[in-house]
Order: C-alpha cells, then sequence, then structure tokens
C-alpha cells in the first residue's frame, strides 16, 4: 500500500489499482492529478467544506462509491452519488480490506447547512496495517479504547488547534492510541491552525512514538509503508 498525503486532511492509500481517498479537499494540491487515479472509495468524515472537499466532482467522474455516516451518505445520494450509509458499530467489507467507523469529537453539519449526523474517524485495516485517520477531534478518552480494541499502527492526528487538538493533546492522544507511527494533519491551511511542527515532533518523540510529517508536494512512492 501507498500511503500519501494530500494536504489538510485529505490522504490517499493507493492497494493494488485501486485508490481510496479520505477527506478529498484536494483542489488546493496542483501536485495532485486526481483524473489520473483509479479511485473507486471517497470516505468523508463528516459534512464541513475543509472534508467534503471535492468529493462530489470526484465521485462524479470517477464513479467512486462515497462511504459516510448515513445522514452525510445521503446528501451524497441527492447529488446523485453511489454511497455506502454507515453507522459506528461494526466492521465494513471492501474489496481492498475493511474500515469501521468511531465517534469524534467535533460539531457537524451538511454543506447546506442541513443535520449531518455524527462527526467520525475512521480505523482502516489494509494488508496488515491499522490506520486510524482521526477526522477532526478533541483528545477524548475513546481514543485509549481505539488502542484496546483496534492497536492502530499509523495514527493520522488533528494538531491544528482552534477547531481540533492542538499540538499538546494531539501528543497526549499519540500516547494513548500506541501507535507506531504518528502522521500529523489539519495545521497551516488557515492562519487559525498555525501548529509548530518542530515541538510536535519532539513531544511524539518522547513518547517513543514515530512521528511522520508528510509534505503534501511529494510523490507518492517516497512514503511507501509496509
Ligand atoms: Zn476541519
Amino acid at each position: 500500500m501507498d500511503i500519501r498525503y494530500l494536504g489538510h486532511s485529505a490522504f490517499q492509500f493507493k492497494v493494488g489499482e485501486r485508490s481510496i481517498l479520505v477527506d478529498p479537499f484536494v483542489k488546493q494540491n496542483d501536485k495532485y492529478d486526481w483524473h489520473a487515479e483509479n479511485i473507486t472509495d471517497i470516505f468523508v468524515t463528516h459534512g464541513h467544506a475543509d472534508h467534503v472537499g471535492d468529493t462530489i466532482e470526484i465521485a462524479r467522474e470517477k464513479g467512486s462509491t462515497v462511504s459516510a455516516v448515513v445522514e452525510l451518505a445521503d446528501y451524497f445520494a441527492r447529488e446523485g452519488l453511489t454511497t455506502n450509509r454507515v453507522n459506528f458499530g461494526s466492521w465494513l467489507n471492501y474489496p481492498w480490506g475493511r474500515a469501521i467507523f468511531v465517534p469524534a469529537f467535533h460539531s457537524n453539519s451538511l454543506p447546506d447547512g442541513g443535520h449531518a449526523g455524527q462527526a467520525a474517524g475512521i480505523i482502516f485495516d489494509i494488508e496488515g496495517v491499522r490506520i486510524y485517520h482521526a477526522g477532526d477531534t478533541a483528545l477524548t478518552s475513546e481514543m485509549k479504547l481505539i488502542k484496546e480494541l483496534y492497536h492502530p499502527t499509523i495514527a493520522m492526528l488533528p494538531i491544528g488547534g482552534h477547531y481540533t487538538m492542538d499540538i499538546g493533546h494531539a501528543a497526549v492522544a499519540a500516547e494513548w492510541l500506541g501507535a507506531r507511527t504518528v502522521i500529523p494533519m489539519h495545521y497551516n491551511t488557515f492562519p487559525e491552525i498555525k501548529a509548530d511542527l518542530e515541538t510536535f515532533y519532539k513531544l511524539v518523540n518522547m513518547n517513543n512514538t514515530g512521528c511522520l510529517i508528510l509534505n503534501p508536494d511529494e510523490i507518492p512512492n517516497q512514503q511507501q509503508m509496509q
């Protein structure tokens, strides 16, 4: 599997011929050409614009299936997209692996202002690697449960503060999750979410967790995970 950071909270997982996008707010990244990718699945953690991003345009072109909590999935269905309406509670099977939605501690609304259900994080289980994409969340004791139940290998954590955890709380989250590697996200996109990456890196390393800072401008093969 290749993991590619696309900026903000957007990631692409490439598994064989398939590409899976999470929170594809990607148009601001001119190094990423989604037209060239075989995007079979898009996961959206919640309905805010910086996470829905370019989902509708991409899914329309690629015929991707959009997996989201039911209220948000129904919004995408009204836009004509193919959806997988999900909720918290069990693993969901896909041709490339499986995923489970978990609660995030964050507000939520649809792009049109409607009710979007609860904001989520998502744990992916792909080729034996467990990836926890936290979505937007505050620090929550749920993360201790995530460690106990799912043993994430990689944790993608928001660190920008203001709307989510800041670097201090994200470092605590890294410890609670017990992941081998932490990838910071949701920082420096807007003035109010500026984060001190160097300090975060040091804080995480003090807990014997690796911190992998990914540059959205890099080509994907340099970010290959085992
Ligand atoms: Zn956000």
